[in-house]
């Protein structure tokens, strides 16, 4: 397992953890400050800031990508097919411009939640049948631009309205279906908020190897926990063994960035400065 005691170079930054202090530019900014040399940044900040800007921004800080958030929300009704097709294919572009080493996938919930306007629907199974396929025209594009897909599986509270994809096995199962060849194109984006109550992790993480671990996002997840978007906790702040999580990962060989990834109110409210802080002791302690 890495060393992360001495130093923080494998820790990436989440850009939605200080959105609400600063736009791309303050966020690429603190992290210069603070030696964070990789960043996984949304697309509504890369599109409020422009995309060549941005790109000339992480390039000119000497910033990295850990992932590009986010594709996806594959669940519509017909009518919206073709806007599902073109965003995904748009943001495949965006990340490329970016240099991203992956594109996240959230699945998507129900039509009416995954692209609003879409007709309602309780048929979860049609749903998940909907994301298949809206994965297996994406990769098409995808691999032509050679940008790998990382499918992150979200906790099953997230069902409904994100994703439902929500297990590492299920993403797995669509990874095996659509790349058998595990060829690189597709794999999964672990994150510990996420998986971690699952019995079947471990074996999962195995089935997984290397080649399919794409991405790891770390937090933490609260007790209690008060709102189940905005309220992740710290490192170190709750339940998760996120050490035992990371020894799993690396130990089927993922070498990648660690990335820090808390949507929560109250780490929101606090300085900029005081949250980067935090994350880089929290990641040299407990992650
Ligand atoms: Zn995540």
């Amino acid at each position: 397992m890495r060393d992360f005691v001495s130093d923080h170079r494998w820790l990436s930054l989440n850009t939605a953890t200080v959105r609400k202090q600063g736009d791309l530019a303050a966020i690429i900014d603190a992290c210069a400050r603070h030696g964070i040399r990789a960043i996984d940044p949304w697309r509504e900040q890369v599109a409020a800031m422009g995309l060549d800007r941005a790109a000339r921004a992480m390039r000119d800080a000497g910033l990295d990508l850990s992932g590009y958030c986010r594709g996806g929300l594959f669940a519509s009704d017909v009518a919206r097919r073709g806007e599902v097709r073109d965003d995904n294919r748009r943001c495949i572009d965006e990340a490329k411009a970016l240099g991203a080493p992956c594109i996240v996938l959230v699945a998507g919930g129900l039509p009416q939640y995954s692209r609003p306007g879409s007709a309602v629907s309780k048929d979860v199974a049609a749903a998940r049948a909907q994301v298949d396929e809206g994965i297996a025209e994406m990769l098409d594009y995808a691999r032509q631009a050679n940008m790998p897909l990382a499918i992150e599986p979200l906790h099953p509270a997230y069902a409904a309205d994100r994703a439902c994809v929500n297990t590492t096995s299920q993403a797995l199962d669509i990874c095996d279906r659509l790349d058998p060849q595990r060829t690189g194109a597709l794999g999964v984006a672990l994150d510990v908020y996420h998986i971690w109550w699952d019995p079947q992790l471990m074996s999962q993480i195995d089935r997984a190897g290397k080649d399919r671990l794409l991405a790891f996002h770390v937090c933490d997840w609260l007790m209690p926990t008060r709102d189940i978007l905005n309220d992740r906790g710290m490192m170190g702040d709750g339940v998760i063994d996120i050490k035992r999580l990371r020894a799993a990962v690396e130990a089927v060989g993922f070498a990648g960035y660690c990335e820090i990834e808390i949507f929560s109110n109250d780490w929101w409210a606090k300085p900029m400065d005081e949250v980067l802080r935090t994350c880089i002791e929290r990641h040299k302690t407990v992650v």
